[in-house]
C-alpha cells in the first residue's frame, strides 16, 4: 500500500510514496552494513564535527523543517520550531559529551589493569512514532551515531516527509551515505528486518502493542531492545501547592503537542482541600487556548495527527461518560470526520473505564480527587504505566520523600515532566524498559566490553 502524507488540518494529501521494495531495502541494508566498518573507525572528533554540522543545519533552517512537521502531523508551528531547536541542542550535546561518556572506565580487580571499553554494535533499527517526528529520532540518532553505530529508521507511516527530511539533515551535514538511513516501510515489514543478521539491536518508541510485538521478535533473535512506550503520567497536587501557578502548569502539561505526548500529564490527582479552586483555574486556562491556522505562531493547539486518532479519543471519552464519568469542560471532536479535538476535562471517573485505566492520547484531562498525599500516591501507582509523574507542593523535602514512592521512570517536583539530553529518559511497568539520553542512554547500544590484563 502507498504511504501517504496527509495534512490532518485540511485532509489534503500532500504526497504519496511507494514503500521500499525488498530489493531497495536490501541495497540500503548493504550500504549501512558496509559503511559501519568505516564509521566505527572514525575518531570522536570527526563524528562530533559532523554532528555539530547537523545541529547547524537544523538551526539555520528551523522554519523549513518545522513546516514539514506541522503540515504532516498537525502540530502548531510554534511547537514544531521548538522541536527542531531541541534536536539541534541534542546534536550539540552529544558532539560535546559522547567521548567522555564512552571513555574507558578503569575498575580495580585481581588484574594488573582492568577496564570497561564501549564499542559500537552495528546497525541499530529505530521504529519511531509520529508525535515528535524529529525529536524522537534525534534523541536516538545523536547518541547512537556518536557511539559509532549506524542508524536505520522505520518511521511511522503518516510522517514519511519527516523521515526523508531527517535523512537529508545528516546528508547535508556530511555524514557518509548509509550512516543514517530512512526506510519507507509499513509496520508489517519490521519483523523480517529484525530477523536480518545485519540488524544488531532495536529501539522502539510507540504504543504498548507495537513494543510487545517488536520485543517478541527481537527476543526470538536474542537482540537487545529499548522500549519507550505509553504513559498516563500523574500530576499530583498537594494541599500546600500554589493553586494559580499549578493550575496554569497543569493546563500546559496536558496540552503539550495537543495532548499527544507520552509524558503529557494525563491524570490530575488533587487533594480535596484545594480540588475545587484548582479545577476551576485549570478549566479557565484550558478555555483560553486557541486553535486556528497551524502555521501561525499564535495557534496553541492543532488537530490530532490523524482523524482516526480523534475518533479513538472520543470513543474513550464516550465510554467513560456512559459509565459515570462527569464532564467538567465540554470539548471533543466537533464532528466524526474531523481530526480536531477540543480540550476536555472529566471527573468522578469510575474504575474500569478508559479514562481510569487507559492512556488517553489527546487533550482530555482526568481529575481524581483524593483525601491526602498517601492516597495520592496510591492512585498514582494504580496504573499499568510508569513513565513520568510530577508533584506540586511548597514543601519540597516532603515532595522529595514522596517522589521515591512513585512507580515511574522520572518524577519532577514543581515542574512539568520533560526530557533533557543530560537526564535519563524512560519508563517502568508497561511504559517499557531501557533508557535514552544522558550517559545511560548512549551506553544502551554498545558492547560494554571487559578488558583484563594479567
Ligand atoms: P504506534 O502505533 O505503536 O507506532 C509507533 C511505530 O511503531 C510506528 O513506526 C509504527 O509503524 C510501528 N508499529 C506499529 N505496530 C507495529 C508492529 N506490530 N510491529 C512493528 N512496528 C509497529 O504508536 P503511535 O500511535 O505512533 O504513538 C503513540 C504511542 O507512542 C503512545 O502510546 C505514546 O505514549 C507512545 N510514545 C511513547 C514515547 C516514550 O518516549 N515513551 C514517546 C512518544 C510516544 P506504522 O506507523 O507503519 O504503523
Amino acid at each position: 500500500m502507498a504511504i501517504q502524507s496527509i495534512n490532518p488540518a485540511t485532509k489534503e494529501v500532500l504526497k504519496t510514496f511507494n514503500p521500499h521494495s525488498p530489493a531497495e531495502l536490501e541495497t540500503l541494508l548493504k550500504n549501512a552494513d558496509h559503511v559501519f566498518e568505516k564509521w566505527r573507525a572514525t575518531l570522536f572528533t570527526e563524528r562530533a564535527e559532523l554532528m555539530r554540522k547537523a545541529a547547524q543545519e537544523l538551526r539555520e533552517n528551523v522554519s523549513y523543517y518545522a513546516e514539514i512537521i506541522t503540515l504532516e502531523m498537525g502540530k502548531p508551528i510554534r511547537e514544531a520550531k521548538a522541536e527542531i531547536n531541541k534536536c539541534a541542542l541534542c546534536c550539540d550535546f552529544y558532539a560535546e559529551n559522547a567521548e567522555t561518556y564512552l571513555q574507558n572506565e578503569e575498575i580495580t580487580s585481581d588484574a594488573s589493569i582492568s577496564y570497561i571499553t564501549y564499542e559500537p554494535l552495528g546497525i541499530i533499527l529505530a521504529v519511531m512514532p509520529w508525535n515528535f517526528p524529529f525529536w524522537q529520532v534525534f534523541r536516538f540518532a545523536a547518541p547512537s551515531l556518536m557511539a559509532g553505530n549506524v542508524g536505520l529508521l522505520k518511521h511511522a507511516s503518516n510522517v514519511p516527509q519527516c523521515a526523508l527530511a531527517i535523512e537529508d539533515v545528516f546528508r547535508k551535514a556530511g555524514f557518509p551515505e548509509g550512516v543514517f538511513t530512512s526506510t519507507l516501510l509499513e509496520s508489517a515489514a519490521v519483523e523480517n528486518l529484525i530477523k536480518d543478521d545485519r540488524i544488531k539491536a532495536i529501539t522502539l518508541t510507540g504504543s504498548e502493542g507495537a513494543g510487545a510485538s517488536v520485543a517478541a521478535v527481537a527476543g526470538s533473535q536474542i537482540k537487545k531492545t529499548v522500549l519507550e512506550l505509553g504513559g498516563s503520567d500523574a500530576f499530583i497536587v498537594l494541599s500546600d501547592a500554589d493553586v494559580e501557578e499549578t493550575a496554569k502548569m497543569a493546563a500546559k502539561a496536558r496540552m503539550i503537542n495537543t495532548g499527544q505526548s507520552c509524558i503529557a500529564a494525563k491524570r490530575f490527582i488533587v487533594v480535596e482541600a484545594i480540588a475545587s479552586p484548582f479545577t476551576d483555574r485549570m478549566k479557565f486556562y484550558l478555555e483560553q487556548l486557541k486553535t486556528g491556522n497551524t502555521l501561525e505562531d499564535s495557534t496553541d493547539y492543532g488537530p490530532l495527527a490523524r482523524q482516526d486518532l480523534a475518533v479513538s479519543v472520543q470513543k474513550q471519552v464516550n465510554e467513560s461518560v456512559a459509565k459515570g464519568a462527569r464532564i467538567i469542560l465540554a470539548g471533543g471532536q466537533p464532528d466524526p470526520q474531523s481530526a480536531y479535538f477540543h480540550p476536555m476535562m472529566l471527573t468522578d471517573i469510575p474504575p474500569d473505564t478508559p479514562a481510569h485505566d487507559e492512556e488517553i492520547f489527546g487533550p482530555v484531562a482526568c481529575i481524581f480527587v483524593v483525601q491526602d498525599a498517601a492516597e495520592a500516591i496510591r492512585v498514582a501507582n494504580n496504573c499499568r504505566y510508569g513513565l513520568g509523574a510530577s508533584i506540586w507542593s511548597s514543601n519540597v523535602p516532603e515532595a522529595r520523600r514522596l517522589a521515591r514512592q512513585i512507580e515511574s521512570g522520572a518524577v519532577f517536583i514543581n515542574g512539568i515532566v520533560q526530557s533533557h539530553p543530560a537526564l535519563p529518559f524512560g519508563g517502568i511497568k508497561k511504559s517499557g524498559y531501557g533508557r535514552e539520553l544522558s550517559y545511560v542512554g548512549i551506553r544502551e547500544f554498545v558492547n560494554q566490553k571487559t578488558i583484563w590484563v594479567a
